[in-house]
């Protein structure tokens, strides 16, 4: 058993062994060890190996699922060696004390999880491949839960913002990839050839060509190819449900990296919850499948306008017409998710209850095509969904017809198949039933016959049928002619079989098992019957989905009075009364109210600087403003009483160091790299927020840098922005640049107090409020009394020496100071300059080369 388990276990040396023996799956060694610990089971041992005790720990096979998702969570994954043939199987094959053979059936890992309690109901779960081919880079993207497939075409800059909006349970690229640091594994290299994943890719679907799915990059293909290789791998070729590849390019999403997306909370907050975040802020779908559809969509807001304007269009209706917003939800409330129902009877793990789901969900969408079908002048994206619902009639029918209402998960016991769907079972059920009906009737003429009424028969696994008495009264039938045969005695009760009892019991267990293997075979057809509509199946789960998060967006605008927003072409961001929509609903509960801001960016004031005292909103007015640009785009209302903008191309958001200690790099560090990616990528149509940029640092750095990425912004960037500051010297900005306009947020000492008003006016804020601040927060009067001698000491000096800003009115302006600095002109430069590299045969480019090194 030990030569088997080893060379099972070989075959899976990245997982931990499940090895199944009987009704447990037991670990042996290192993963006993890792299993025992992480699971808070206990560590025992069995047999010796070269003389050593093995360690050994099990789970059992009807909670397996459990143990697993917390292996799965911890990171681990499992390989599961199956008993691939029977005890009897193997006595056949090499008699009595022959080993059952065993193979691994299965690796279940964090991205290829179809079991509904392994999985989050309300989020995708991707399973990512990186790809590239000849400089190029792309993702494939699977969530086999429900068979959606991507493939972005995007590039090595953009990898990391693409991976932040997929969120992947799993990343994989070829073992020598430069992608190691965002991966969860290394897979080998052949799977990752194009060519290669090509071919596969066309067997997969049986087509000729690809060029139906879209036109396919090398790197593409080879995403796709290391993907479908993994799949293949991890399913032991029984590969999940995989629709066709949806081709996407980065840029038909808003660019949103992962440092903008933590800062923003969009998905989840910093710490990682849901609650608290701009979707669990927005989120009023009632299904599973709506909240998935959500989440995708404030995760990649769109940047094609039409596109955005028709979810705009939907939402509209479905804020207008409460009526109908209201029945849509109510019907589907009540549905199953038959996108997850379909994931898993395509991989093989469905049960008699997901087909019920599937008949219960087509069914529901039937009734709300018809419903939907009746809007007068609809919406294109409603005129494009309803069709989509329907068209299941003849499997609703038959599902209908075959099942009974509410189908087990386990199909073991039966029971499944509806009365009158199969009257070859039907017959076999009567006979069952009829057997049932004759041994009650035995029992009752076997107490007449003995006179013994506390009789009775019963059923086990061991024994079958047989008559069970009391041990005191059971002499009696122990003679030879009362017709009964001894079997068992136990404390206080003796067991009989007898012949009539025996010829019934026959009847009712092959007519039992007749029926069983008959539900069986229908099982098997009717799943095959409906994973042949799998795609259809798919497109109406996405019509559904899509119909939920619309209408729970329209819940959501009405709910909070929220505005439908106009988009325009040039590059404004004009919001009149916006509210940030987390902290709005925080304050609400707290009984306070929100006070509503404008921002009105326009293309000459394109740049607003934010100054005001700490606790006095700057921070919540920013994002507020980052997170209305991304529920318009991902086509919901947005909190505010008008809105017009422009389309945003990039996204980003950055908080000064010291808000971010949470993070492992020196956090001064991760700020400059931050918005080092900023001035490297914001352009004309981005949109910028700034948090206290230039903090991490000392009040001289920090200043310093702070004014020189205000101006490279206004002067290079050119994108809308917003920037908060306690700089109070980057207010003189506003003098040089003249899309820069400067905004403070509101307080006032009313009596000693500090009275934050959270209203961002015009102009830059008077003073600091610092220590009214610290007041505010409870520091001692000893300690406040203390620091006011020294503010005073300080602005005497600063009086006289003009403060830490003394000196800047004489700097050059940005533009005139990098004249100044461009650097000599460089005749390797020009040489290169001068060269088409189009006309170049390959040995003039050579003898170019020669010459560019010359003139080094
Ligand atoms: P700052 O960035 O200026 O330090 P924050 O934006 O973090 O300030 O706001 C501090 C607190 O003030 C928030 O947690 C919130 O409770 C409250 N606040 C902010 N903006 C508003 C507003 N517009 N209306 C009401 N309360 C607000």
């Amino acid at each position: 058993m030990m030569a088997q388990y080893l060379a099972l276990k070989a075959e899976a040396q990245d997982c931990l062994l499940f090895y199944r023996m009987g009704d447990f799956f037991e670990m042996f060694f290192e993963d006993a060890k890792i299993a025992a610990a992480c699971l808070d089971i206990a560590l025992t041992a069995r047999g010796e190996h070269h003389g050593v005790a093995i360690p050994m720990c099990g789970v059992p096979v009807h909670a397996a699922e459990g143990y697993l998702a917390r292996l799965i969570k911890a990171g681990h994954r499992v390989a599961i060696a199956e008993q691939t043939e029977s005890p009897a199987e193997a006595k056949k094959r090499g008699g009595s004390k022959t080993l059952v053979a065993r193979g691994i059936v299965r690796v279940v890992t964090a991205g290829t999880l179809t079991e509904e309690a392994l999985l989050d109901a309300r989020a995708a779960n991707w399973c990512v491949a990186i790809g590239e081919a000849g400089g190029e880079v792309a993702l494939a993207a699977a969530d086999i839960s429900t068979g959606r497939f991507e493939v972005i075409e995007t590039s090595a800059a953009n990898l990391t913002t693409e991976l932040a909006r997929l969120n992947p349970a799993e990343t994989i690229a070829a073992e020598d990839s430069a992608f190691a640091d965002v991966t969860t594994s290394l897979r080998p290299k052949p799977g990752f050839d194009s060519a290669r994943g090509e071919a596969r890719l066309r067997d997969l679907y049986g087509v000729a060509t690809l060029d139906g799915f879209g036109q396919f990059s090398r790197a593409a293909l080879a995403a796709a190819g290391g993907l479908v290789a993994y799949l293949d791998h991890n399913g032991k070729g029984a590969l999940p449900f995989l629709r066709p590849p949806v081709l996407r390019q980065s840029a038909q999403a808003m660019a949103i990296d992962a440092a903008t997306r933590e800062s923003l909370e969009l998905t989840a907050t910093t710490s990682g919850a849901r609650k608290g975040s701009l979707l669990d802020a927005v989120d009023r779908t009632v299904t599973g499948a709506g909240a998935r559809a959500l989440a995708a969509d404030i995760g990649a807001p769109l940047v094609d306008r039409a596109a955005i304007e028709a979810r705009l269009d939907l939402v509209q209706l479905l804020c207008e017409d409460g009526g109908l917003r209201e029945s849509l939800r109510a019907t589907l409330r009540a549905l199953p998710d038959i996108g997850r129902a379909l994931g898993r009877l395509a991989a093989g793990r469905g049960s008699p209850r997901d087909l019920g789901q599937l008949r219960d969900g087509l069914d529901g969408a039937w009734r709300l095509g018809e419903k939907l079908g009746g809007v007068e002048r609809p919406p294109a994206l409603l005129a494009d969904l309803a069709p989509r619902l329907r068209g299941h009639g003849a499997l609703i029918d038959l599902l209908t017809r075959s099942l009974v209402a509410t189908p087990p998960i386990d199909a073991s016991d039966g029971g499944y198949i509806a009365p009158g769907y199969d009257a070859a079972l039907d017959d076999l059920r009567d006979a069952g039933a009829g057997g049932r009906r004759a041994i009650a009737a035995l029992e009752a003429e076997y107490r007449a016959r003995t006179g013994i009424t506390a009789l009775k028969i019963k059923h086990n696994g061991v024994l079958g049928y047989h008559i069970e008495v009391a041990a005191r009264v059971a002499d009696a039938l122990m003679t030879p002619d009362s017709g009964f045969t001894h079997r068992q005695t136990l404390a206080g009760v003796v067991r009989f079989n007898a012949p009539e009892l025996h010829e019934v019991a026959v009847k009712v267990s092959q007519a039992g098992a007749h029926a069983l293997a008959a539900e069986a075979a229908h099982l098997e057809d009717l799943t095959h019957t409906a994973l042949a509509r799998r795609e259809a199946i798919a497109a109406t789960a996405d019509a559904l989905a899509r119909l939920d998060a619309s209408a729970g967006l329209a819940e959501r605008a009405c709910e909070g009075g929220w505005v439908r927003p106009s988009l325009v072409d040039h590059a404004c961001f004009d919001i009149v009364g916006g509210r940030h929509p987390v902290v709005e609903d925080a304050l609400a509960k707290r009984g306070e109210r929100f006070v509503a801001n404008d921002c009105r960016l326009s293309e000459d004031s394109r740049l607003w600087l934010v100054t005001g005292p700490n606790m006095g909103g700057k921070s919540t007015f920013l994002r507020q403003n980052a997170l209305i640009a991304v529920l318009a785009q991902a086509g919901s209302y947005v909190p505010a009483s008008a809105a017009t903008l422009g389309l945003v191309d990039r996204l980003f958001s950055r908080v000064g160091a010291s808000d971010n200690l949470a993070r492992g790099r020196s956090t001064f560090m991760v700020e400059m790299v931050e918005t080092a990616a900023i001035l490297a990528q914001a352009t004309p149509r981005s949109f910028v927020i700034l948090d206290e940029v230039g903090r991490g640092t000392s009040t001289y750095d920090g200043l310093a840098i702070a004014w020189a990425v205000v101006e490279a912004i206004h002067e290079d960037n050119r994108c809308r922005c917003l920037f908060a500051t306690h700089y109070h010297e980057l207010t003189r900005l506003a003098e040089r640049c003249e899309a820069l306009s400067l905004h403070h947020v509101r307080a006032r000492e009313w009596k000693g107090d500090l009275v934050l008003l959270h209203e961002v006016s015009e102009g830059p804020a008077d003073r600091s409020y610092g220590l009214a601040v610290a007041r505010l927060a409870g520091m001692s009067p000893a300690t406040l009394a203390r620091a006011k001698a020294v503010l005073a000491k300080l602005e005497a000096g600063r009086a006289k020496t003009g403060g830490i800003a003394a000196g800047l009115d004489d700097l050059p302006l940005f533009a005139a100071a990098r004249e100044e600095e461009v650097p000599p002109a460089d005749p390797v430069r020009e040489a290169l300059a001068a060269i088409d590299a189009d006309a170049l045969t390959p040995r003039e480019a050579l003898e170019q080369l020669y010459r560019l090194k010359g003139l080094m």
